[in-house]
């Protein structure tokens, strides 16, 4: 049915159960491209240079919708600064508070002892560990010093 350079990008949508339009496709093929964090901001920039018809709307809703269908991670920093992340393996994240650089971190290089008993019913479904850090000597613009 599709052809052509979005045809891996669009089987993946549908296996996903996202209906294809023409800005989905547009929005996951940057995504997809190859592992990063991109804001939602950086999204944006990306697609409206080959398309600036698309609106904020249509880009804000669509990285919902791919973080719903599980296609793409949402990493929350802090509340002004979250990254959608199109590496879906498990992966933990280095921070730095100074740049604001997001780097992967392999998950089988942390490891977490001592969680907390969960509610009755409860299973954990995730664990994400943002590691935040800055060059020594360094003030970070977000953190106290520590
Ligand atoms: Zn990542």
């Amino acid at each position: 049915m599709m052809d052509g350079p979005y045809s891996e990008v669009a089987q993946q949508l549908s296996r996903h159960g996202i209906q294809l339009t023409p800005q989905r496709l547009a929005i996951a093929k940057l995504l997809f491209a190859c592992p990063q964090h991109l804001s939602a901001d950086q999204v944006l920039q990306g697609v409206q240079s080959s398309d600036a018809s698309l609106s904020k709307a249509t880009v804000y809703n669509t990285l919902r919708l791919f973080v719903e269908k599980k296609l793409l991670r949402e990493v929350i920093v802090d509340p002004s600064r979250v990254f959608y992340d199109s590496n879906m393996a498990p992966h933990h994240h280095l921070y730095d508070t100074v740049t604001g650089e997001l780097t992967d971190i392999c998950a089988s290089s942390i490891r977490v002892s001592g969680l907390p008993a969960l509610p009755p019913g409860v299973v954990a479904e995730g664990i994400d560990i943002v590691v935040r850090t800055r060059p020594e000597g360094a003030v970070s613009l977000c953190y106290p010093q520590v």
